[in-house]
């Protein structure tokens, strides 16, 4: 593990473009760079990216930055600093960089996380850290996800003493059944509780659900920032999604054949195609009070000017939220985007309007838990009443010792709640033949009618 101490680290003037943008209410059009492999040349890599970066910095009319992931697609990538540092030489906290806690160590993460701080970077998204795509239960021995949530709670101090560090967290809205959809949202809520100051939806193709997480979280009062990831598609990157190449991400069956038959047009009405639906949802999350978006799948001069260019067009010719949703309605939403029988949404009048005070309820009953499920609980929790010293928690944010329950049921270690690749039938992403750990604790808590361990 890099040890970030030994860097001969460069301060910045005290100050957080970015964190300024989002309190003043810009729009921010923020494109996102994976890090490189390790193994490849870092200044052949910054040499071809400079047109890009450039462009980025360049943008008038919507404050611009990049989102540097890391370890997203392998875990032999660069150390993530080095590259943001070697990358970004000016203007540091116009971007943000994803922290993952894949195979990180409490001591690791908060000594990156004060490198990025001291170099400049103000903006930082924790990332528990993503499965990739052949891996699974059997391989996955040796491999620890350090929780964004638990970040989060170790720098609480951190974020106290400095109102310019700008923790943002992740959550993945496009999840269709009470249990995946509750559980994601809680976890939030917990981040936002315990100091994150902006949110970013992870990338989806289902307008509604990006809606549902604004109405959500408007409903909780939490009025703090929020992005939404948007993925810009090539037929690789199709292929990519459709052979589950990026955990938690999936198109609808209604969705793909949309994509199908666009694949079978020419290059150019591929194309034209690709930007009208890219259009169509920055518009679409502007008039749901989204801040700006994170933009992946762009990568040259070329495509930034594009898609600056058709983001001013489109927020220009578009006047309203109704007149928004006419153009959408003609375009996509005769699709169904929801991976049936999979389809619950919070509210059931998502699109209809605008404004969460119309939003109604759906009222569905959750999934029972079984008898021997209720015994267990019973059982377990006469044994602590009775023994109370015998079995210590292994956290107090610890979710499932609060059910009586052990987290090493969570094959990726997740105490403060679940991870963003549950898959949609509430089962484990990493064990298919189990339900989520979350899931379970989501309908236990439902049955006891205490959903306080979640938050
Ligand atoms: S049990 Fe749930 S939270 Fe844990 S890895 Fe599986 S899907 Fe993710």
């Amino acid at each position: 593990m890099k040890d970030h101490s030994q860097l001969n680290l460069k301060l910045e003037k005290d100050d957080n473009r970015l964190l300024k943008s989002m309190k003043d209410g810009n729009f921010l059009v923020i494109f996102e760079v994976d890090t490189p492999l390790a193994n490849c040349n870092i200044e052949t890599v910054t040499s071809r990216y400079s047109p890009f970066l450039k462009a980025v910095n360049s943008i008038e009319g919507f404050k611009s930055g990049l989102a540097i992931t890391d370890r997203k697609h392998s875990s032999e990538c660069m150390d993530i600093l080095d590259f943001a540092n070697e990358f970004c030489l000016e203007n540091r906290s116009d971007h943000l960089l994803f922290i993952s806690g894949r195979n990180k160590t409490k001591n690791s993460i908060a000594d990156l996380i004060k490198s990025c701080w001291a170099s400049g970077f103000h903006n930082i998204v924790p990332v528990s850290g993503t499965i990739y795509k052949d891996e699974t239960l059997k391989n996955m021995t040796g491999i620890s996800f350090y929780e964004s949530a638990e970040v989060i709670s170790s720098m609480r101090e951190d974020l106290q003493n400095n109102p310019l560090l700008n923790i943002g967290s992740v959550v993945n809205p496009f999840k269709y059944s009470q249990e995946t959809i509750h559980t994601q949202y809680y976890k939030l809520i917990k981040k936002l509780n315990l100091g994150a100051r902006f949110v970013i939806a992870q990338s989806g193709w289902d307008i509604l659900k990006y809606q549902e997480l604004r109405w959500y979280l408007e409903n909780r009062n939490y009025f703090d920032p929020c992005l939404a990831s948007i993925t810009m598609l090539s037929p690789e990157k199709i292929e990519k999604i459709i052979s589950g190449y990026y955990r938690g991400v999936f198109f609808s069956p209604d969705c793909l054949n949309s994509l199908n038959k666009e694949s079978r047009l020419s290059t150019s009405q591929f194309w034209a195609a690709q930007w009208r639906r890219f259009q169509l949802y920055v518009a679409g999350l502007r008039w749901m009070g989204y801040n700006g978006v994170v933009i992946s799948g762009l990568d040259s001069e070329y495509q930034v000017n594009i898609a600056v260019s058709r983001i001013t067009s489109i927020l220009k010719d578009i006047s309203s939220f109704d007149n928004w949703r006419e153009i959408y309605r003609g375009f996509l939403s005769r699709s169904e985007m929801a991976p049936y029988p999979f389809k619950y949404y919070i509210y059931k009048n998502l699109l209809e309007e605008n404004y969460f005070d119309k939003a109604e309820l759906t009222v569905k009953d959750v999934r029972k838990c079984s008898r021997k499920e209720r015994l267990t609980f019973n059982f377990s929790k006469l044994k602590k009443e009775l023994f109370p010293g015998q079995k210590r928690m292994l956290n107090s944010n610890d979710i499932a010792s609060s059910f009586y329950l052990s987290s090493k049921l969570c094959p990726k270690g997740m105490i403060h709640g679940s991870c963003g690749e549950t898959n949609h039938d509430n089962t484990c992403c990493l064990c298919p033949a189990k339900e989520c750990l979350y899931s379970r604790l989501f309908r236990l808590a439902s049955w006891r009618k205490n959903f306080e361990p979640f938050e």
